[in-house]
């Protein structure tokens, strides 16, 4: 009897491990990017090395790319020189070494976890690396996947191959309905304020019960991507009708016999009745709802209308003093400068449809800024045939080109020193929106009520489905 995991990670051992040296693990998929792709490219130059499996590897642009609307490659003066020199030399190195590069302008181009999975390219079973962390958003597939160093880029790059350790496992289950106005990002949420921010720390996480299961696959991503802000190395989720109805005719997906044959194969990743983790926790999903975040890191989480904690240690009250946030007084009603929607957590379609929903036929408000950021060129089209760019625009929002943009900041987008932006990406960690910048994580739902209101609070109200 073997969990989910341990199936996959089996199928790619090509060296066990032994107590001196991790495993050697085959990839089956390396999606690489602008940022930490430059130096394990010069890493192969420098050892005359070809890209071993260019046809197992994936390029795209979207750290660094310019948002502005309506920019090309000519505009790179947007992003300043360092962003616009990771972007020229992706180019050089994708031509140089044969790799298919999704560029600037590409009618696929996107954020490195959204794009492969609407390509089709992330399936059940796979292996996938990336030099980015949230790379386990592709486990929503039932793929092992996880980010890896710059080094580890060049090894993979040089031989398709990972030295690794094998993680422990950790079986988290969400049972029951989702009440309304809760999103998978709450859920996530909820479940790293549950186990903190180190819960996860050396294990794999299998998100399975009946909560996980009514999930639609961009939805099970959102949980999946923010397993490293739990500390683990990868989330996974079983593939099911769910999954292969997602993957059916996408560009990259099997078709044929070879789709039968991989459907079949698929079909068997599951956790085998009464195989063992090496750890298990379970929520209830009727008790979840709206979730913000108040400190520093994700962990820092609580329900939109519960009271922030008083006690802590000194890291905890730095937090707080970094937030302006008062101890026993709840996030709603904290001034809201700058809402951003997207990245690789929730800038995906369903996330924009969210925030429209809640955005249709209101203002954002005086004084507030929001962007809304698709999180691929895919997203954006399908967006504007929805007519959801003018949602956003007819109600003040910034409807931006696509890319990781906010999330990080390394194109110049970025807020203020001082300014509070509620945020759908993954990470709230001092100056990651921009120096001094203070970060609230919170579903698509409750960014876009707080760019309505001006300050944070509970999308339900604006929903008509509850009182604050
Ligand atoms: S959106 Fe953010 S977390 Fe996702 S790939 Fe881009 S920078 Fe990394």
């Amino acid at each position: 009897m073997k969990t989910l995991f341990e199936k996959v990670w089996d199928d790619h051992v090509v060296v066990p491990e032994t107590a001196d040296t991790p495993a050697i693990l085959y990839i089956d998929l390396h999606i690489v990017h602008e940022v930490t792709s430059p130096q394990a490219f010069s890493l192969l130059r420098s050892q005359k090395l070809p890209v071993r499996r260019p046809d197992l590897t994936l390029a795209t642009m979207d750290h660094s790319t310019p948002t502005v609307p309506g920019s090309t490659f000519r505009d790179l003066a947007v992003v300043g020189e360092n962003a616009a020199q990771q972007i020229r030399q992706m180019e050089e190195n994708c031509a140089g070494f044969g790799v298919d590069l999704l560029g600037y302008g590409h009618a696929n181009r996107g954020i490195v976890h959204v794009i492969g999975p609407e390509l089709g390219a992330t399936q059940p079973g796979k292996t996938i690396v990336c030099g980015d962390s949230h790379t386990s958003t592709h486990g929503a597939f039932g793929a092992l996947a996880f980010g890896i160093g710059t080094t580890e880029v060049g090894h993979v790059l040089a031989t398709q191959c990972l030295l690794q350790r094998r993680p422990k496992t950790l079986a988290v289950t969400v049972d029951g309905a989702l009440p309304a106005g809760v999103t998978a990002k709450d859920v996530v949420l909820a479940i790293i304020g549950h186990i903190g921010v180190d819960g996860g720390t050396g294990h794999v996480i299998e998100y399975r019960g009946s909560a996980i299961r009514s999930l639609d696959m961009e939805q099970r991503m959102t949980v999946c991507n923010m397993s490293i802000e739990a500390g683990a190395r990868a989330g996974m989720i079983a593939p099911d009708d769910t999954t292969i109805e997602y993957l059916d005719g996408r560009p990259r997906a099997p078709t044929g016999a070879d789709w039968d044959a991989a459907v079949a194969r698929w079909r068997t990743l599951r956790s085998d009745d009464g195989a063992a983790f090496d750890r298990e926790v379970t929520l209830d999903a009727a008790t979840l709802q709206p979730m913000v975040t108040f400190g520093t890191n994700p962990g820092m989480v609580l329900g939109i209308n519960d009271p922030v904690p008083s006690s802590g240690d000194a890291s905890f009250r730095k937090a707080l003093d970094y937030m302006r946030v008062e101890p026993g007084k709840p996030m709603t009603g904290q001034a809201v400068d700058v809402v951003f929607i997207g990245s690789c957590t929730n800038g995906r379609l369903s996330d924009l449809e969210q925030a429209a929903a809640v955005l249709r036929g209101r203002r954002v408000a005086d004084g507030v800024r929001m962007l809304v950021v698709p999180g691929s060129q895919r997203v954006k089209d399908e967006a504007e045939a929805l007519g959801l760019d003018r949602v956003f625009t007819e109600a003040g929002a910034e409807w931006r080109e696509a890319g990781c943009s906010m999330c990080i900041g390394m194109n110049g987008d970025i807020a203020q020193p001082g300014q509070l932006s509620v945020s759908t990406s993954n990470r709230n960690f001092e100056g990651r929106q921009g120096v001094g910048a203070r970060t609230v994580l919170a579903s698509p739902v409750t960014a876009a009520a707080a760019a309505v209101a001006g300050r944070v609070t509970d999308p339900r109200t604006l929903l008509g489905q509850q009182e604050s």
